[in-house]
């Protein structure tokens, strides 16, 4: 009977929910990095993904933290989803700054931030997460036999319904990058990074795409930054390219800088100026279908796609053309001229 089944997975632990077998074809994952003390805030966010997209499609998941999860996280989590997942730790050469970052200069600028009122400007753990997203999070062993992954974090909301499988789609159309938000980054976090990109491309200016996305970067043709970057704590991506020469020579050089540290640089900025610079931006993808909320911001589908998806956002409350947003000028970079 049900009760004598139910009654079996109780007498387990952890609780393991049986597993649905994998429908969609493509050789991706969900990855959430997360803290222990995030699980309710995971769970929401397992809810929702599972919901709007995963109880179809069935894509595993991969968890990575600093330290080791607890028995309590891969249970409820595990419970949680109608896939497998596995558990990882990110080994610490590739969180803790590195030996030759200079601690005085570390500590003088995550003050000068910290002062300076700046989100997570004086946080140490912040620097280390982002830059471990920048360029270390497709090196993990868990990670190894994917090609392309969706970014996931805790507490996010997915509105609507997600029928088509957005991992097939990137590589049904050669997409490197995909996102639902761009806006402005905070100059403070980021006052070198363009000068770095600047004698990177001067150095290796046969890296630059053919017919990349500079213009959505910068408005005089890459003099300066204009801020302008995908939300990464959403993406949909393709490691192939974070994995590639070019990539990893661009994330050297940036490291060796130590702006990570010295500054705040964050991935989201980083990997978009080297999805921007070092594709053609036919490979960039604007998720209109995908209803998405964190924290204050969320991308609302409009029109049919709403409807389409059953979404259940507030169309008045949707950031793609709002003042803050960097829509119009990725949109600009695909009308004719
Ligand atoms: P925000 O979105 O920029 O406000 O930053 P979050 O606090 O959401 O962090 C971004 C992602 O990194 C989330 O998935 C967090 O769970 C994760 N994260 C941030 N700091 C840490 C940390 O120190 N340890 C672990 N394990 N995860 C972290
Ligand atoms: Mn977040």
């Amino acid at each position: 009977s049900i009760h004598a089944r139910i009654q079996k997975h109780l007498d387990q632990y952890p609780f393991i929910s049986p597993k649905a077998a994998q429908v969609g074809t493509a050789n991706a994952t969900f990855l959430m990095l997360a803290r222990n003390s995030e699980i309710e805030d995971v769970l929401h966010t397992l809810r929702q993904i599972e919901t709007s997209f995963n109880h179809r499609f069935h894509y595993p998941y991969v968890f990575l933290n600093d330290v080791q999860f607890t028995p309590e996280f891969i249970a409820r989590t595990t419970s949680a989803i109608s896939s497998s997942a596995s558990y990882g730790v990110v080994p610490t050469e590739h969180w803790n700054h590195p030996p030759e970052i200079d601690e005085e200069r570390l500590q003088r600028g995550m003050k000068e931030l910290a002062d300076k009122g700046v989100d997570y400007g004086g946080s140490l753990p912040y620097r280390n997460m982002c830059r471990f997203n920048s360029g270390f999070f497709y090196r993990h062993e868990l990670l190894q036999n994917y090609r392309y992954y969706w970014r996931i974090e805790p507490e996010v909301d997915f509105f609507c319904q997600i029928h088509d499988d957005p991992f097939q789609f990137m590589q049904d159309n050669n997409k490197i990058y995909g996102f639902t938000i761009t806006l402005y980054e905070f100059e403070a976090t980021i006052p070198t990074l363009w000068q770095a990109t600047k004698e990177f491309t001067q150095l290796y200016p046969e890296l630059l795409a053919e017919s990349n996305a500079l213009d959505f970067l910068s408005d005089d043709k890459g003099a300066t930054y204009n801020l302008c970057h995908f939300w990464s704590n959403f993406e949909i991506a393709d490691m192939n390219f974070w994995r590639s020469d070019t990539y990893r020579k661009f994330f050297d050089f940036l490291d060796a800088k130590g702006g990570f540290y010295y500054e705040r640089w964050g991935d989201a900025p980083v990997h978009s100026i080297a999805a921007a610079l070092f594709a053609p931006k036919e490979q960039l993808h604007f998720f209109n279908e995908i209803g998405y909320r964190h924290g204050t911001l969320q991308h609302c589908p409009q029109g049919e796609v709403f409807t389409k998806g059953q979404c259940q956002c507030s169309r008045r409350r949707n950031f793609d053309y709002d003042g803050y947003s960097c829509k119009p000028r990725y949109d600009r970079l695909f009308e004719q001229h």
